[in-house]
């Protein structure tokens, strides 16, 4: 009985965990588990010595999706996004549904090279094919940014986190659906 009772509150502390970290509409990290997942990231990168990367995304144009299909099928999108993401990834990176849709991945031990090549393939697996919105599908395109750590200093993961939004601004000031990597950036507070 007592047995039974513990697995049974393991298993509710899973639960609980699971819908802490994850976001509801997308079932990918949500933005506070993917930011312990970059802190800690950063602090391998820099205790080990190997370079990684944040990628910021944000979808281009979505509010008309909402404005002429409704919410619903916004929604819809937002998921298939969130697929085509996770597939174009590899296995040990993270990525989170950062905000409305706007999403952040964390690529560990991975240059900016490397970092801009991972982004181009999320740009294409969303550009290259029209999405299902439950009502008529749709041409989207996203635009992202991307910046590496440069292991040096107090470990900062608001200011990659920085650096890739501002990538991803110049993104969008040159036409959207395109990749721009930060310069340099320093995870230095
Ligand atoms: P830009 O190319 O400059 O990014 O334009 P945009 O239309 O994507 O940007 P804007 O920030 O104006 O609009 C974002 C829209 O995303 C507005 C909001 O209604 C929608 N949105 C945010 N979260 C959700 C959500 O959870 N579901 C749905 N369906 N829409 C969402
Ligand atoms: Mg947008
Ligand atoms: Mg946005």
């Amino acid at each position: 009985r007592i047995l039974e009772l513990h697995a049974a509150l393991l298993a509710a502390r899973e639960q609980l965990r699971e819908q802490a970290t994850r976001d509801a509409l997308t079932g990918l990290w949500n933005r506070a588990a993917v930011l312990e997942a970059l802190r800690r990231e950063l602090v391998r990168s820099q205790r080990e010595h190997v370079p990684m990367c944040v990628v910021m995304a944000d979808l281009d144009h979505f509010k008309q999706i909402n404005d002429t299909r409704g919410h619903l099928a916004g929604d819809a999108v937002l998921r298939e996004v969130g697929r085509r993401m996770q597939h174009a990834i590899r296995s040990y990176d993270s990525v989170a549904r950062y905000g409305g849709e706007e999403f952040l991945c964390v690529v560990p031990r991975c240059d900016l090279r490397q970092g801009v090549q991972i982004a181009e393939r999320i740009r294409a697996a969303v550009a290259e094919q029209p999405f299902d919105t439950g009502c008529g599908s749709a041409a989207l395109t996203m635009s992202l940014g991307v910046a590496e750590a440069l292991n040096m200093g107090e470990i900062d993961e608001q200011a990659i986190v920085r650096a890739a939004d501002e990538a991803l601004y110049r993104a969008k000031q040159s036409g959207r659906n395109r990749v721009e990597a930060a310069s340099t950036c320093e995870a230095v507070a």
